[in-house]
This record gives C-alpha cells, sequence and structure tokens, in this order.
C-alpha cells in the first residue's frame, strides 16, 4: 500500500525517523536498518519488494544509517538515495561478464589488505565496515563480511611492507570505511603510517560525510590534522545528498584544514544525466569539495544493473567541460578490470594534426587551429640542477614503463608488444618482442 493512501499512519514513524536521524554517530549506528521488516515502517514496500531484500541481503547484508533513510522519498520507488541503500532483485543477476574481484585487488596484494598497483603508492584497506552498505559498492563481496574483517597484524604487515618499500610516498587508507573505526584507533593506524619516513602524504577514502555526517566531530577534526598532509577523499553521488547536515561536516573538515576530493560513482537511474551531475559538481564545490573522479562502474557481481555505456559518461563530460568551472570538473575513468588500474576517457578535443598545425575543437564546437613553434629544441642540457638532484646517477628521469618507454632516448625499446602475439609465437617461442 502506498504512502500516499495512507498519510496517517506513516506520519509518527516519519517523525521517529527524522528524531533518529539527529542522533550523534554512535547513537545512530545502534539504530541501524538491517532487516526489511524496520526498513518498511518508514518506506512503504511490498510484499514482493521485502521477499527481494531479503534475498539480496543475503548474499551482502543492508545496512541504512537512519540519516540516510531519512533523506529517501518514501513516495517515489525510483529515489536515488533509496536506489543506493535498499537492496533489490536485480542484485541477484549473475552476468557473463562479471567478475568476483573485477579490479584484481587481491592479486596485487603483497600482503593481505593492501594493494600495491602503481609504482609510488598503495591502498590500505582498514575497514571492513561501512555506515550504509552502497548497493554499488565494487568491493561487495569482500565488505561487511565477518570473516573478512581488518585484525591488527594485518595491519602491521601492512606497515611493515610500506616501511621496507621506499617507493611509496602516498598510502590510501580505505575500506570499508575508515571513519567507521573509533578515534583512537585511525589515530594509531595514521600514526604508525606517519612514522614511516618515505611516505609524504596520507589520503583516507570514506564515504561517512554523505551517509553518516554526524561522524565528523570536532574530536575527529583535531585528531586527523595531527596527520598533516592528509586528504579526505568522499563519495557523494547525488546533490541530494548535499544535506544541511553533509555541508556542515565537509565545513568543519575544510576548516580544519583538510583537503577535501570526492568520487562520484556513474549510476543507471542515479546520476547517469548532465544535469544531475552538473548540480552535484556544482554543489560540491561551493562546499569546498573538488570533484576528483568519476569512475565508470565496475564488472563487480551483482552492479550489473548499475552499469551505463561508456558513452553516457562522455556525454556527461561534454556537458561539464567549458560549461563549468574547470575546477568542478572531475576526470572520468575506468578501472580497467583485471588491475590495469585507472583509464582516463574523455570527449575528443584533438581534430586533426600535420606537421606544426594542430586542429583543436572547443566545448561551443569551434575548431580552431594551434600554430608549433618553429624551433622547438626540447633536448636537456648536458647538466641540470633539477635532474642531477633528484637522481643521484644522473639519469634522465623517464618512466620505466608504458609510453613512456619510448620516449626514452637513451632506451632501445621501438615498440611495446603483448606477450601473447600471434604473429610472434608464429616467429617461435622465446621472442617476445624484436625491440628487447
Ligand atoms: C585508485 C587507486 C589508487 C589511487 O589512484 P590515484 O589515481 O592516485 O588517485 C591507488 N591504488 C589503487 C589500487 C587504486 O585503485
Ligand atoms: S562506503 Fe564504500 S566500501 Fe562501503 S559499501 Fe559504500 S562504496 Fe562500498
Amino acid at each position: 500500500m502506498s504512502a500516499a493512501l495512507q498519510p496517517t499512519l506513516l506520519v509518527p514513524e516519519r517523525r521517529r525517523l527524522l528524531e533518529l536521524a539527529e542522533l550523534p554517530w554512535r547513537a545512530q549506528l545502534r539504530h541501524i536498518i538491517t532487516e526489511p521488516e524496520q526498513l518498511a515502517q518508514y518506506v512503504p514496500l511490498s510484499d514482493r519488494e521485502m521477499a527481494a531484500i531479503r534475498q539480496a541481503a543475503a548474499l551482502f547484508p543492508m545496512a541504512i544509517t537512519p540519516y540516510y533513510a531519512s533523506l529517501m522519498d518514501p513516495d517515489d520507488p525510483r529515489c536515488p538515495i533509496r536506489k543506493q541503500a535498499v537492496p533489490s532483485r536485480h542484485e541477484l543477476v549473475v552476468e557473463r561478464s562479471d567478475l568476483a574481484d573485477p579490479l584484481a585487488e587481491e592479486a596485487d596484494s603483497p600482503v593481505e589488505g593492501l594493494t600495491h598497483r602503481y609504482p609510488d603508492r598503495v591502498l590500505l584497506l582498514a575497514s571492513n565496515h561501512c555506515a550504509v552498505f552502497c548497493r554499488h559498492c565494487t568491493r561487495k563481496r569482500r565488505v561487511g563480511d565477518p570473516n573478512r574483517a581488518i585484525t591488527r597484524r594485518m595491519l602491521e604487515r601492512a606497515f611493515d611492507y610500506i616501511a621496507r618499500t621506499p617507493a611509496i610516498r602516498d598510502v590510501l587508507v580505505s575500506g570499508g570505511d575508515p571513519l567507521m573505526l573509533p578515534d583512537e584507533r585511525l589515530d594509531w593506524i595514521l600514526g604508525r603510517i606517519r612514522a614511516i619516513r618515505h611516505v609524504e602524504v596520507v589520503r583516507l577514502g570514506t564515504r561517512v560525510p554523505v551517509v553518516l555526517p554526524q561522524r565528523i566531530t570536532p574530536e575527529l577534526v583535531a585528531m586527523l590534522r595531527r596527520h598533516q598532509p592528509l586528504w579526505l577523499n568522499t563519495h557523494f553521488n547525488h546533490p541530494r545528498e548535499l544535506t544541511s547536515e553533509s555541508t556542515q561536516a565537509l565545513e568543519m573538515l575544510a576548516d580544519g584544514g583538510i583537503p577535501l576530493g570526492n568520487q562520484s560513482v556513474l549510476l543507471r537511474d542515479v546520476n547517469d544525466c548532465p544535469l544531475v551531475m552538473r548540480d552535484l559538481v556544482q554543489g560540491l564545490v561551493r562546499r569546498r569539495v573538488r570533484p576528483y573522479y568519476l569512475y565508470q562502474c565496475d564488472l563487480s557481481r551483482g552492479i550489473e544493473h548499475f552499469r551505463t555505456p561508456v558513452s553516457k559518461g562522455i556525454e556527461i563530460m561534454e556537458m561539464l567541460r567549458g560549461h563549468t568551472s574547470g575546477f568542478a570538473v572531475p576526470t572520468y575513468v575506468v578501472d580497467a578490470p583485471g588491475g590495469g588500474g585507472k583509464i582516463p576517457v574523455m570527449p575528443n578535443y584533438l581534430i586533426s594534426m600535420a606537421p606544426r598545425r594542430v586542429v583543436l575543437r572547443n566545448f561551443e564546437g569551434v575548431f580552431t587551429v594551434y600554430h608549433e613553434p618553429a624551433h622547438h629544441e626540447t633536448s636537456c642540457p648536458p647538466s641540470c640542477d633539477h635532474c642531477d638532484q633528484s637522481r643521484p646517477r644522473g639519469e634522465r628521469w623517464c618512466p620505466e614503463v608504458g609510453v613512456g618507454k619510448l620516449f626514452n632516448e637513451s632506451s632501445s625499446t621501438i615498440s611495446l608488444v603483448p606477450t601473447d602475439l600471434p604473429r610472434h609465437e608464429r616467429r617461435g617461442a622465446g621472442s617476445p618482442s624484436p625491440a628487447e
């Protein structure tokens, strides 16, 4: 029965929900909504929906803070808040393209709970809990699983790995949600990371400002300040999440001197619309949050119904770049299945090229020619202070992997070739590339 038909029935429950939604964070977690019967008090649910919730929650649990539940529109089954938090029968569908560990985070894990994919930074899972279990979570298969709790011993091994890997200068503390930890434990984790001399920056990835803004307390901010330079990335997906409570949480963090970023996920029927996205990014910068990434939805199991074509993301980027402040425009990325990392994708602005001429187009569709300089010697001088200082042995900085390798003047590599190229297999085993 819909709420519109029985408004009087819902009113006291609604009032109760709004009261719970204002509680401090620990009290709110004691009232976390994990059962369909609880949810049905606040949001009208049919028997069919209740059964679907029970089935889907058996695979990936449901947890919704009273605060986040209070943002749901009880009269709208298409409500973007509801879609992100309430389990649906679509989660039971397994597609052929679905992968258990789409980003190969476990394959790239030197010690449990740590992913080392990029040369100079690592991802550390510090907690396995979240205030709200997002239905679109890419780590669905491990988040909230009591058998996958992060132990002190695992963390010790991760600190040890970071300490003996001097290339790591950036540690991304994520989860689950690291702000689900008590202040003391997070203080300990950040302190241990900070004590490693070669770690230059620490980042927190957290959805707490969106789903439990009351968690951002003056005590927490004071503690985080002691671990500067510390960046915080949060995860707003829809302008409706930018409430007065979340605004206040972001204000406390920004006033505390913590640089803020946002990572959204492109979600079908939630935010796959240029206007929704524009309102979101503009709302974020007004609150001193820099839109950082817009993620293409991963191939995780149980989130197929959230996926959009990549072209939808390109369309959104087309409508943002140039049309609003440059620093409100996130980088749209596809996290490569199999662990290749984030690959940026965007509309084509480079239309054509000829020697000394580059044809570009702008956001309005104006085509323009950029004349390249007649003299463009870029070879390095025999001696360069910057190189000499940053490279003790005096070699030029050039990445040892990727296209950068082809730019390296002192390298004999002339091509990058897939190891299983049939053409090369025909030439005989053991000669993967003519360039090596
Ligand atoms: C996203 C990610 C990072 C951080 O990437 P940035 O582009 O530096 O933000 C690091 N490690 C892993 C495994 C990641 O998925
Ligand atoms: S807060 Fe992050 S880790 Fe937790 S369920 Fe949501 S997306 Fe997954």
